[in-house]
């Protein structure tokens, strides 16, 4: 875990002094750490490790069951992949999603089967019901004093108000790209490769870490990239084909299609530093996509490209609000500046 000092700062005083609250939001950008860091706190508040301050030693059994997700007092809280939220009562999917709301009330009640803590990570907190949300108050108000729960969510702002105020806030900032990079050799990454990897990460280390281990993920982001290259260049039908096949890729693959828009938002970002002057080594670029890139700086205007990557920043937000997919697609693409 690295760009994180202060939430982990945090984590050693309240470790120490023994002052740890009942319910915890990790908010922070997507792929940030945030579960990364929950499963961390799992561990430290049940670690065998002698001294407060060795804790998680992440070799105690307690803190290896934790990290292969079989630990019986931590449970990992999600919406079941055919429900669109987490919902007050259990869709049959398989018990390790636990992904109903009675479920936790009824099983916080019960001590702890093996550790000292019982921990309930709830992940994409957003996605919780509702009602689902509001049964869940009473318990995560006043819990059993041997249960913790810790909720990620990306933005405070969408969670339900009412879990949100409930809970103490902890906010991961994404890591600087200099810590990223070196903290990707110390794993073993060479040198150039991961001043790549950290430039392309945006600060998400957890990105940057399986694009490390699978190039197929690196190779993935430089066609996405290429394709938005196209897209400007192309003429409005050719850019209604390409809208078109994005929306029928939002139904069956909606990471995808984030994933995509995120690598336009970013390659607008990079067009913009390169208009301020402060992107003149672009480390992550080979020959044709670098040109384009300086293509753009020079003959789009700064103001139109920050529109641009504000207009994709909000398309991100709108699919994730059920808006019709197909439109905010097609609205988008139309509105992107052309290049020549
Ligand atoms: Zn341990």
């Amino acid at each position: 875990m690295i760009g994180h000092e202060p939430a982990e700062a945090w984590l050693r005083r309240a470790l120490r002094t023994d002052r740890l609250a009942h319910a915890y939001l990790i908010t922070g950008p997507r792929s940030v750490g945030k579960r990364t860091f929950a499963l961390e706190i799992a561990q430290a508040v049940n670690c065998l490790a002698p001294e407060v301050d060795d804790r998680p030693d992440r070799t105690c059994q307690q803190c290896r069951l934790i990290e292969r997700g079989v630990h019986p007092d931590v449970r990992v809280v999600k919406r079941a992949p055919e429900r669109r939220m987490i919902a007050m009562r259990a869709s049959g999917s398989p018990r390790e999603y636990a992904d109903n709301v009675e479920f936790i009330q009824a099983d916080a009640q019960l001590r702890p089967v093996m550790g000292r803590r019982k921990v309930y990570l709830i992940v994409y907190a957003e996605e919780l019901a509702e009602d689902a949300g509001n049964r869940l108050l009473k318990t995560l108000e006043e819990p059993p004093p041997f249960v913790l729960f810790l909720l990620t969510a990306i933005e405070r702002g969408g969670v339900l108000p009412t879990i949100a105020s409930r809970c103490q806030e902890l906010r991961l900032q994404p890591a600087p790209r200099g810590q990223l990079a070196t903290a990707l050799e110390d794993l073993g990454v060479e040198s150039e490769r991961a001043l790549q990897l950290a430039a392309l990460a945006g600060g998400r280390q957890g990105w940057a870490v399986n694009a490390a281990r699978d190039p197929a993920l690196f190779e993935q982001q430089r066609v996405f990239a290429q394709q938005l290259v196209e897209a400007l260049r192309g003429s409005r039908v050719d850019r209604l084909v390409r809208a078109r096949a994005l929306s029928e890729r939002w139904y069956g693959h909606p990471d995808t299609v984030r994933e995509t828009l995120r690598v336009w938002m970013s390659w607008w970002r990079d067009v913009l530093l390169v208009q301020l002057g402060l992107l003149n080594r672009i480390v992550h670029l080979e020959g044709s996509e670098r040109d384009a890139l300086r293509s753009a700086a020079a003959n789009v205007s700064h103001g139109s490209a920050r529109e641009a990557a504000a207009a994709i920043q909000q398309t991100l937000a709108d699919l994730d609000t059920n808006v019709n997919a197909r439109l905010a697609l097609d609205l988008l693409l139309l509105r992107l500046p052309a290049l020549r």
